[in-house]
């Protein structure tokens, strides 16, 4: 897998940081669009189909909507949403709250609430996808993608630690990548605890005790400095990294 990173941040922008948006291009599917999603004109190029898969509808995920008409040249885009979001997707994305909606777009967009377990056609033939609940403000959805004998697995917004702990080593076990959220720096932990994240720190020991191969570190808040967040993480966990804007990765 090719793995792209085209928005890397939490909460909202700043510049050369754009909110969570991953490529995975050899499979033309995307792990959510936040404002990253405007790379994606570069990326997407003689494809009529992509794939988007939403961890959750929070504005950080899902604000490459508003550049989406202009961003993608394709035919179709199958969005995965969690089970008992398409309605508000589809409400959020038109007007009173936003000018545009699904129905202008210059491609066909299908909204497909997702099961535990799916299947997606890339250009590789079909992929397999596994889910999980995790605990977030209005929840998450965790993805386990299965190319052949390489395993991604997404993990964002989300609580990891603690009584969740177990649950989410279970979800991430041997994965080749995990791409999980860091928040906060262990320094914060109150505030990672009361809204759902994780820090650098916690992210770190997930990784070890799920045994994965390599853990890139997202969601880093936008104002943090991403080097002190990786060096958190690697006092646990060596292979530990913060993804970065445009870096690609070969899993
Ligand atoms: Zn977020
Ligand atoms: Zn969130």
């Amino acid at each position: 897998m090719e793995l792209k990173i085209l928005g890397s941040t939490g909460g909202f922008s700043i510049d050369g940081r754009h909110t969570a948006c991953y490529f995975i291009k050899d499979l033309n599917i995307f792990l959510d669009f936040g404002s990253g999603f405007f790379r994606a004109k570069e990326e997407v190029k003689n494809v009529e189909k992509v794939s988007i898969l939403l961890s959750h509808l929070h504005h950080d995920h899902i604000s490459g909507f508003f550049c989406m008409q202009l961003a993608l040249g394709v035919e179709e885009v199958d969005i995965y949403v969690p089970k008992g979001e398409k309605d508000n997707l589809y409400r959020y994305l038109e007007p009173p709250y936003s000018p545009q909606s699904f129905r202008l777009m210059p491609f066909k967009v299908n909204l497909i609430e997702i099961e535990d377990e799916f299947e997606i056609e890339t250009p590789k033939g079909k992929v397999s996808v596994k889910t999980e609940s995790f605990e977030h403000p209005g929840g998450v959805k965790g993805f386990r993608i299965f190319d052949g004998d390489k395993t991604l697995v997404y993990m964002t917004d989300m609580r990891s630690a603690g009584e969740t702990f177990e649950g989410a080593v279970k979800f991430a076990r041997d994965a080749d990548c995990l791409i999980h959220e860091a928040n906060y720096l262990d320094k914060s932990k109150d505030i990672a605890i009361q809204t759902g994240h994780t820090t650098a720190l916690e992210s770190g020991e997930l990784a070890k005790a799920a045994n994965v191969k390599l853990l890139l570190l997202t969601h880093i808040t936008a104002w943090g400095n991403q080097n002190e967040f990786e060096a958190e993480a690697k006092t646990v966990f060596e292979n530990s990294h913060a993804a970065k804007e445009k870096e690609t990765y070969i899993i």
